[in-house]
């Protein structure tokens, strides 16, 4: 990892935890990808072996994920997913060559095409996205309660009750907020010689 740049967010569906390199959209939004390299340390983290990264590149990379983030959010909210989104994911899904490739262990890796470029990591973030929009994996899109953040995030939980993209960023911070609330002393007792130095 290197130091001085936001931690990345990781989850367990790629597309989703792709658009939480972009964090908190609808508060102080923090960009987890903010150069090309630290695009290429996140494909790394997630079994993509790049050799560079372009400034044009990371465009691309940023287009495709503020495209899944409109889409996810369209299908969440059962409305029509616009079509400038969906051009973008379809665009990008069909210019990657990789492959999967199956480990002797059993494991699925990805080989990317001979250049190891950059579009063909985001074809595989592509069809991860179309995966789970179209309906085709087990889960729910549901958006963030969160009113700062509203991530699209894919609800994999038996009950389908998700609340939060990250139980331990967003749930915890709401989690917090409640207990605060809860614990807010009287108003009539703030005054109270009875009470010093009492909460704040
Ligand atoms: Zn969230």
């Amino acid at each position: 990892m290197r130091a001085g740049f936001p931690d990345f967010r990781l989850g367990n569906v790629l597309a989703t935890s792709f658009t939480a390199t972009l964090t908190e959209r609808h508060g102080k939004a923090v960009e987890r990808i903010p150069t090309p390299h630290r695009l290429v340390d996140w494909l790394a983290v997630n079994g993509f072996a790049v050799d560079s990264c372009t400034t044009a590149q990371l465009d691309l990379a940023r287009e495709l994920r503020e495209s899944i983030h409109t889409a996810a959010t369209a299908a969440a909210t059962r409305n029509a997913l616009p079509a400038s989104a969906v051009h973008v994911i379809n665009d990008r899904s069909t210019e990657g060559r990789a492959a999967a490739i199956l480990t002797p262990e059993g494991g699925r890796q990805w080989r990317l095409g001979p250049a190891s470029r950059v579009e063909d990591a985001l074809s595989v973030i592509a069809a991860d996205a179309i995966s789970i929009i179209a309906g085709e994996r087990d889960g729910r899109l549901a958006l963030c309660a969160s009113p700062t953040c509203r991530a699209a995030f894919f609800d994999t939980s038996r009950s389908r009750t998700r609340k939060w993209c990250d139980m331990n960023t967003c749930g915890n911070r709401q989690k917090k907020a409640r207990f605060t609330a809860n614990r807010r002393p009287d108003p009539g007792l703030r005054d109270s010689p009875s009470c010093p130095g009492g909460m704040s």
